[in-house]
C-alpha cells in the first residue's frame, strides 16, 4: 500500500484524513502545528504513542533532510537537501534588510536544457511533491530558528513544468492556516512555458512572475534555451503582456550576461527594442546576472565594464535594470552546482 503524503495536504484535507482514521478533530490541529514546525511523527510528543504508530504506518512526512550545509561570510546559507528516495536538491537562505528570502527547488534536475545551466546537465530525475517544496522552508526555519519572509522559485527545476504541484505548494504556503507568506513576497521564475503562463494568470495568485529571457533575438535565445524553439520571443513577450493585463502584477526579466554571446551594446538596444514593442507601459524590471561558470559549458561572464555599459544602455532607454548583487559567492550559492557535484 502506498503511504499518504501528509505534508502535501491542506488543513481541511488533513482534518478529513485524521477523522477517517477514527480520531477526533483536535488531533488534526495538533498534527498540523507539528508539521509546520518541520517535525516528523516521532517528534509529535503530545500524541498518544498508538496514534504516532498508526500515522507512521499509513502516512509519511516528505521532509527535506540536510545532507550538506554551507554558510557564507555574508550570512547566506546553502543547503543540499536529501529527499526520501535519495534525490538531492538545493535551497539557498538569504538575509536581506527587508527580511529573509529562500530560493527553492521545484524539481530534481531539469528537463529544459538551457545551455548555461548546471541543473539540467543530466536532465530531469523527477518532479518534487508539494510537500517537498514546502519542506525546504520548514527544514530551513527549523535549522536557522528564523522565519522565512519571502520565496523565489529559482532553484533547481522549471516550476511551470511541475505545474500542479507548484500551484498546490503556493496555496499551502500562502494559506493563513499555514506559513501565511504573502503572495507579494513570492516570485516564480520560468524559462517561458507560454501555455502554463496563460494558465497561471487565471489562478488568482498575486505572485511576481520572473522571465528568464537571456537574449533579445530568436537566434541567440534558441541557441541558449531550447524552449525558444517552441515559443519564441514574440510569443513569450505577448504572454507577459497578457499576464500583466490579467493580474496587474509587475514582471521582471532575468538576463544572464555571457561574454561575447549576448552582452554587446547592440544586444542591450535590441532588448530595449523588444520590451518597448511588446511590453510598453508595463511596470517591469530587468535583472542582469553575470553568468556563473559551468565548466562543462565553457561560458564566461561578461567583463565588469561590459556589464556596466549594458546596464547604462538600458537606463538610457528608460528601462530599470539592476546588476544582481551576489550573495554567497564564496559558497557557490548559485543553484545546480552542488547537486551536480554530489550525484553520480
Ligand atoms: N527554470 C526556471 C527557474 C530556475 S533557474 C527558469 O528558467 O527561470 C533560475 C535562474 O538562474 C534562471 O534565470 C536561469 O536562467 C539562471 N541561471 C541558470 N544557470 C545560470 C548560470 N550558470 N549563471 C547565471 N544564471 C543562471
Amino acid at each position: 500500500m502506498e503511504k499518504i503524503d501528509i505534508l502535501s495536504m491542506n488543513k481541511e484535507e488533513l482534518t478529513a484524513y485524521i477523522v477517517s482514521l477514527g480520531e477526533p478533530k483536535f488531533r488534526a490541529s495538533q498534527i498540523w502545528g507539528w508539521l509546520l514546525k518541520g517535525a516528523d511523527f516521532s517528534e509529535m510528543k503530545n500524541l498518544p504513542a498508538a496514534l504516532r504508530a498508526k500515522l507512521a504506518e499509513n502516512a509519511f512526512v516528505a521532509s527535506a533532510k540536510i545532507a550538506k550545509k554551507f554558510v557564507s561570510k555574508d550570512g547566506t546559507i546553502k543547503y543540499l537537501y536529501e529527499l526520501y528516495d535519495g534525490e538531492r536538491i538545493e535551497s539557498v537562505f538569504m538575509r536581506y534588510k527587508h527580511g529573509n528570502t529562500i530560493c527553492l527547488s521545484t524539481e530534481a534536475g531539469c528537463p529544459m536544457g538551457c545551455a548555461f545551466c548546471a541543473s539540467t546537465l543530466k536532465g530531469l530525475s523527477r518532479r518534487l511533491l508539494p510537500s517537498e517544496i514546502l519542506s525546504q522552508i520548514l527544514s530551513t526555519q527549523k535549522d536557522t530558528g528564523e522565519r522565512v519572509d519571502g520565496i523565489v522559485l529559482m532553484g533547481i527545476g522549471e516550476p511551470l513544468d511541475n505545474y500542479d504541484n507548484v500551484i498546490k505548494f503556493l496555496r499551502l504556503v500562502g494559506s493563513p492556516d499555514g506559513l501565511n507568506i504573502g503572495y507579494r513576497h513570492i516570485s516564480l521564475s520560468t524559462c517561458g512555458l507560454v501555455d502554463r503562463m496563460e494558465k497561471l494568470a487565471k489562478e488568482n495568485l498575486p505572485i511576481t512572475l520572473s522571465i528568464s529571457l537571456h537574449a533579445a533575438d530568436d537566434q541567440t535565445r534558441s541557441s541558449l534555451m531550447p524552449v525558444n524553439k517552441r515559443w519564441n520571443i514574440e510569443q513569450l513577450l505577448k504572454a507577459c503582456r497578457s499576464y500583466f493585463d490579467q493580474t496587474g502584477r509587475r514582471l521582471s526579466f532575468e538576463y544572464t550576461l555571457v561574454r561575447g554571446k549576448n552582452d554587446s551594446t547592440a544586444d542591450a538596444n535590441r532588448l530595449a527594442d523588444v520590451l518597448y514593442r511588446y511590453c510598453s507601459g508595463m511596470p517591469l524590471h530587468v535583472n542582469l546576472i553575470p553568468v556563473n561558470n559551468v565548466e562543462e559549458r565553457g561560458f564566461l561572464p561578461s567583463e565588469k565594464s561590459g556589464i556596466e555599459a549594458f546596464a547604462a544602455t538600458l537606463e538610457g532607454r528608460k528601462i530599470t535594470a539592476t546588476v544582481r548583487r551576489k550573495l554567497g559567492s564564496d559558497i557557490d550559492a548559485s543553484c545546480g552546482q552542488l547537486r551536480a557535484e554530489h550525484s553520480s
